[in-house]
């Protein structure tokens, strides 16, 4: 952690109202995190903010518990927010609606979210009567700016969370309109994990004169996390045998596990379950019914494993996850860092597990570059690989190297035996249609549908016609990608150790 003075700080020292400070001790906090630390003091000085830290480190209450202060003089007009927070996924909204719950308990404060999936009703009616806090993801604010039921000029602080997984999800050029319809003399508070050029770009563009404040990239959560990799095969039988395995030798409590892909989530769920073991998939196709109820249920400790994906894992909020499960060594090496981050948090120890595949030694070895450290690699201990015999519950097992158009879950057969998903799934087709291009390297992501579908309600969606789905982009990419060593081993498949990060 740094050495910033600000580190050894209390709340009461940062200059926060006693309503907040005591809605803070209610919350059991006891002393400020370093990005809370050394952020609070210029945001109620009124500075702009430009807040790197990794997930995990608190930046929500860096921004919700000044807030709240700052807003608590003056009231809201009708259809005029006083303040807009934008965030790229309607579950990070809905974590940062909690938190302004919690600390804003003292202080009457209003607020609206505006969030695909969810019905505009009631939160048209709270935005008609005015509200103090508007929370929203880009897509959906969009659709309501352009049906004139938003005006934007009185908006006297921007809150952008989480810059960079909006890059990824190819929601800047929206987040620019957007600003673009902000009064300029505003104050504004700007999140990202890391900071890629593009995000940077914007940074540059929306702020003035802030204060930086960066808080390191292996502090507070990745400190308490234990990091493992496990070597195995890479086809998909024996890899979810051995997922198995790995799961049975853990002290598992409650645990996401991440797939780089959403059809795999749902194949790798239904596996699981048919061997006995307690678990859902979250993932964008799912309405956002079935993904509140599957979160509500996880957070209640009614399901031990939560699949999902980066999109619908990103930013999760769920206290003492034990584990992390990475069923996939994900594609980008930032989403390794974020993906951990959800276990470790505030302080507690946590496990960080990931299966490795010969095929994944490029990704494997950028996350090495982006930790500036070597990964050991260890063999499940008394794991004996099954012949691929395709009778673990799932689809029948296919070498990686095949067209993946035959590994499509609408497959014949593999929707079959007596699983149904457990969420209805919307009509995925099309969804992803109308995103603006994200950068290059995201093509392999899962996009997150719920912009995407109210802008086609917004009737923008003409350049998308006749493109061909996203997934199958993907598939032909994703074929690019994949390495393979023959009988050339890398030296990192053959270490023997276990690592501690300590
Ligand atoms: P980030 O946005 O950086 O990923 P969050 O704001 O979601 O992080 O906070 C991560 C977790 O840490 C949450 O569970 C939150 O309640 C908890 N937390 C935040 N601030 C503190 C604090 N000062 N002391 C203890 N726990 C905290
Ligand atoms: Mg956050």
């Amino acid at each position: 952690m740094s050495e910033n003075p600000a580190d050894s700080a209390t709340f009461d020292a940062l200059g926060l109202s006693s309503n907040v400070l005591k809605a803070v001790v209610d919350a059991g906090y006891q002393k400020p995190t370093p990005i809370q630390a050394q952020a609070i003091p210029f945001v109620l000085m009124g500075r702009d903010i430009l807040g790197s830290a990794q997930t995990g480190t608190g930046k929500t209450a860096s921004f919700t518990l000044p807030m709240i202060d700052i807003l608590a003089q003056g009231r809201a007009r009708a259809r005029m927010p006083r303040s807009l927070i934008l965030t790229p996924t309607r579950e990070l909204a809905a974590q940062i609606a909690e938190n302004f719950q919690i600390y804003g308990k003292y202080n009457k404060l209003t607020m609206a979210l505006l969030i695909g999936g969810e019905s505009f009703g009631p939160q048209i009616e709270k935005l008609d009567r005015g509200v103090d806090v508007l929370i929203a993801t880009p897509g959906r604010l969009i659709d309501h700016f352009e049906r004139g039921r938003i005006l934007l000029t009185d908006v006297k602080i921007l809150v952008i969370d989480e810059a960079d997984r909006m890059l990824d999800m190819g929601f800047i050029p929206d987040v620019e309109r957007i600003v673009g319809f902000l009064p300029r003399i505003r104050q504004t508070l700007f999140f990202s994990a890391t900071f890629p050029p593009e995000v940077k770009r914007l940074a540059d563009k929306f702020l003035m004169n802030p204060k930086e404040i960066t808080v390191s990239r292996m502090s507070s959560a990745a400190e308490t996390v234990e990091h493992s990799f496990f070597r195995c095969s890479g086809r998909d039988a024996e890899k979810r045998a051995a997922f198995r395995a790995l799961l049975g030798s853990e002290d598992v409590k409650n645990a996401l596990v991440f797939c780089n892909r959403k059809r795999d989530v749902d194949v790798l769920a239904k596996s699981l379950r048919r061997h006995g073991f307690s678990v859902a998939p979250l993932h964008g196709d799912m309405a956002q019914s079935a993904r509140t109820e599957t979160l509500e249920a996880f957070k209640a400790g009614k399901i031990t494993y939560l699949v999902a994906t980066d999109v619908a894992g990103r930013g999760l909020d769920i206290q003492g996850m034990s584990h992390v499960f990475n069923f996939d060594v994900p594609f980008h090496a930032e989403d390794y860092v974020h993906r951990i981050g959800r276990t470790g948090r505030a302080g507690a120890k946590g496990r960080a597990i990931t299966l490795a595949t010969p095929d994944d030694a490029k990704f494997i070895a950028a996350i090495e570059r982006l930790l500036g450290k070597t990964i050991p690699i260890t063999t499940i201990e008394g794991f004996v690989s099954p012949q691929a015999t395709g009778d673990d519950g799932a689809r029948p097992d296919r070498s990686r190297g095949r067209s993946r158009k035959s590994r499509e879950p609408s497959g014949r057969g593999e929707r079959s035996r007596n699983d149904r998903p457990a969420a209805p799934a919307e009509p995925a087709a099309d969804e992803n249609a109308g995103v603006a291009q994200p950068r290059e390297p995201v093509a392999a992501r899962e996009h997150d549908d719920s912009d995407q579908k109210s802008r086609r309600s917004g009737g923008r969606d003409s350049r998308s016609r006749g493109k061909p789905r996203r997934e199958r982009q993907d598939d032909s990419r994703e074929e690019d990608k994949v390495v393979a060593f023959g009988d050339h081993m890398p030296a990192f498949l053959s270490r023997e150790v276990r690592i501690r990060n300590d």
